[in-house]
């Protein structure tokens, strides 16, 4: 439609996440408009993303070095570990200080629509973390949607194979069909501090 770098710029806004061609025309047209100053500092802020920042070896949060906040932090309970999709479930989740434990990050949700199967997502060192002594809890906290719904069944199969560890899920009431991330902290607290065992 646009010719050049505005149809670039356009192009690649509309590539991110949630961003149709109407909103990458809108954002792409308000950066045009943008001080140089604040462009600088978004260019920065993406490199900046790109070269500091990793994801933790041990869970697959984001992390600045080989291990994320939570998994160098000690006090953190390791007999416990809550299943989340990506990063940012972990911020939901920790946002409403219900949770001591450690965290695992899928990368994902099955999706066979998406082709993303279980070969996909970071459930080999899920299960690696599961076989170590010490672990007693796994927390399924998938979205609320179709995807998060089969990877828990998914997981749920798998993890009854180690008969000592507890299973559990969410309690219902969070908005069905969203992501966790949009429940608000009292609601997912409530369904944390609410969890139940899954039938195994
Ligand atoms: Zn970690």
């Amino acid at each position: 439609m646009y010719e050049g770098p505005v149809q670039d710029l356009i192009d690649e806004l509309g590539r991110l996440p949630g961003i149709g061609p109407k909103s990458a025309q809108r954002l792409a047209f308000h950066l045009l408009t943008t001080d140089a100053a604040d462009i600088t500092r978004l260019q920065q802020a993406l490199q900046r993303v790109k070269d500091e920042v990793r994801f933790c070896i041990e869970c697959g949060n984001v992390a600045e070095g080989e291990l994320c906040r939570i998994c160098a932090d000690p006090r953190r309970d390791a007999a416990s570990i809550c299943v989340v999709e990506e990063p940012k479930d972990v911020a939901a989740v920790e946002r409403t200080r219900e949770f001591r434990g450690r965290y695992h990050v899928l990368g994902g949700a099955i999706s066979p629509i998406d082709g993303i199967g279980p070969d996909q997502l970071r459930i080999a060192p899920l299960l690696r973390r599961i076989a170590e002594p010490g672990v007693r809890e796994v927390i399924l906290a998938m979205d609320p949607n179709l995807e998060g719904e089969a990877t828990a069944t998914y997981l749920v199969r798998l993890l009854r194979t180690f008969p000592d560890l507890s299973v559990t899920r969410l309690a219902s009431g969070l908005p069905v069909g969203g992501d966790l991330e949009y429940a608000d902290e009292v609601t997912l607290g409530r369904a944390f501090s609410g969890r139940r065992a899954v039938d195994a």
